[in-house]
Formats: C-alpha cells, structure tokens, sequence
C-alpha cells in the first residue's frame, strides 16, 4: 500500500529556493507532440547552455539540471552537462529517452531506462546522480521503488497542479489530428490526483521502502503552476498580472512554510530563429534577450528573500531534520 509519511509542514522551508532546469532538446519536444521530424532536427542545448551558464554564473545561483542520457552520452548534449556539472550545478537524472510513458512502463523496462541514463550522466560527469525527474511529470508506486531501488536521494517529479487537464487538452490542441490519432493519449502533467497532494517536502511509503519527494512548486490553494514557462505564457496577455500572481505566489509560500521549486525549460530563454521547429510553442516570437530578462527578473524575485540551494543539498536537510519535529501523515488507499 502506498501512502505518504513526514509531511514536513513545520521545516522552515519557506526560506529555500531551488531553481531547475530540465535540460530537454528540441527532439524531446517534437517528439511528445507527435511530430515525425524528431530525430532529424537541430539541438538547442548549446545555445540554451551558452546562455544559461554565464547567466546563472551572474546571479550567484547554483541549478539542478535535469538532464537526459541519450544527450548526455554524446556531441553537443554531452558538452552541455559536462558545462553546467563543471560550473558547480548538480546533474540529476531525466531518464534516458524522455519517453512521456516512462511513468508506466514495467519495472524492467523502467529501471534499465533510468539506469542507462544514470551511467551515462556519470560517464560524462565522474559522479553519479542522486535526483531524478520524470518526463511529463509522471509519477506512480513502480516509479518510487525503482527509484528507491536504485539509491536516488530524491524524486522532484511531482507537479500538484489542478490544472493538469486543461494542460493537457492545450497539449493535444496544437497538435495535427493525426498526431492526435496516432499518439493516443499522453499522460501528461500528472494524474488530477496529484493537485491533492502536499507542496512540502513529504516521503512516499510502501511496505519495506520509502523515497523522499520535492515537488515542484505550484500556487499554494489554486495549485495552478508557477515554473517559468506559464510564467511567460501569462505575460503575453497580461504583463501587470503575471507579476502580481508571481508575488502572490511567493508571499503565499513563505506564509505556508513551501519552498520555491521553480522549474525553467530551454524555451524560455530561445526564441523562433534558434529552433525554428519549435515556433509552435508558446511565446517564441519574443526575442530570446527579453525572455532572458523577464527569467533574470523572475529569479531576483525568488532569491532575494530565500536561501537558494540545489535539490541534493535540499534532500539533505530533509534527512537531517527528519527525527526533529512535527511530521504528519496519511495512507492513500
Ligand atoms: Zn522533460
């Protein structure tokens, strides 16, 4: 049975900021969208690296970078893990294909995917990851004891939207009705279970294991999203109230004792002529140099009033303070 322990709502979690990037290439997109161009088009990792890296350098902040073997293993992928891991970010894992089903794949087939993945993020780094994020924010009992299986620290791939519905429907929308047909039913964003779930740091429990989880921040009540990418999304039709649902969100964490888990993707800061194939994606009309300022802005806002850390030095502060105080829980089914 699986249930949920050390629902850590009294840590002082407000003060941390943890800021991710999941490092997926244009393939990964076209790819979930169906698109039959997938393998043959053009990496942005090293443009998306090149900016990032200086970038994050400039502001003091150290990332975790999520990142996905297959890219890891070789060329400008490979290049751009070894980039981030050598300026001090921590490389956790993606899995090895960025398959949007990973989440439901069997056991075998799931742990031989992440453990591909881990050994190639090892093979280009010299250290071996301690956090994994699922594509398409997948989660599931298999998922959490593959995880565990495999000595992960951390998982940081629940998302505890309510809006994972009508994300997906927007998802599907833009695709062609062939795609549509062909592709089935993606299960992106997450079961609508998990906007129930806790936006503080909690552990998942199952008979002979458990496996902390970091879940990616969404606005406390609403449990809409908060990473970057919606962000952007929401400054196209209403600047003056993306910064306003911004700071409502922030206050609204630090009151809830929450960390800010913000969650940034390669096209936030790319624009239509980087990828071309990927102008079908929200916001690539804006030229790259006023996103990046609009994530420069959204950073100082997080981090000026919070400790900002990597997840693995966040996971080790859940472990420390685990015997320390007042944890609840309950049982899911
Ligand atoms: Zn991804």
């Amino acid at each position: 049975m699986l249930a949920i322990k050390d629902v850590d709502t009294a840590g002082d979690w407000g003060n941390s900021a943890l800021v991710s990037v999941d490092l997926d290439d244009s393939w990964c997109y076209l790819r979930t969208h169906g698109e039959q161009n997938w393998q043959t088009t053009p990496s942005v990792l090293s443009v998306a690296t090149d900016r990032l890296v200086p970038f994050f350098a400039h502001l003091g902040i150290r990332v975790t970078v999520f990142a996905v073997g297959r890219d890891a293993e070789v060329g400008a992928g490979r290049e751009a893990v070894c980039a981030f891991f050598e300026s001090g970010h921590e490389v956790a894992n993606h899995s090895m294909n960025h398959r949007f089903d990973l989440a439901r794949l069997s056991p075998s087939e799931m742990s031989n995917d992440i453990a591909r993945s881990a050994d190639a993020i090892a093979t280009a780094t010299g250290v071996v990851p301690v956090g994994f994020r699922c594509p398409s924010f997948g989660s599931g009992e298999t998922l959490h004891q593959v995880l565990a299986a495999q000595k992960y620290a951390y998982d940081a791939s629940l998302l505890p939207t309510s809006l994972g519905p009508i994300l997906r429907w927007y998802h599907r929308r833009t695709m062609s009705r062939a795609t549509r047909e062909s592709i089935g039913s993606p299960e992106l964003f997450g079961p609508a279970a998990d906007a129930l779930l806790p936006l503080t740091p909690f552990r998942w429990s199952w008979d002979g294991g458990e496996l902390l989880e970091i879940p990616v921040t969404t606005m406390p009540v609403l449990r809409t999203p908060m990473h970057m990418s919606y962000l952007h999304a929401l400054t196209e039709k209403a600047p003056g109230l993306a910064s306003a649902y911004l700071r409502l969100g922030l206050r609204l964490s630090s009151r809830w004792k929450i960390p800010m888990s913000f969650l940034i993707h390669p096209p936030d800061i790319i624009d239509r002529h980087d990828a071309p194939d990927l102008a079908y994606l929200p916001g690539m009309r804006r030229p790259w140099q006023e996103k990046l300022d609009y994530v420069r802005r959204t950073l100082l806002e997080i981090t000026e009033t919070r400790e900002q850390m990597t997840h693995a030095q966040f996971a080790d502060r859940c472990d420390d303070r685990r015997h320390g105080s007042h944890h609840q829980g309950f049982e899911l089914e």
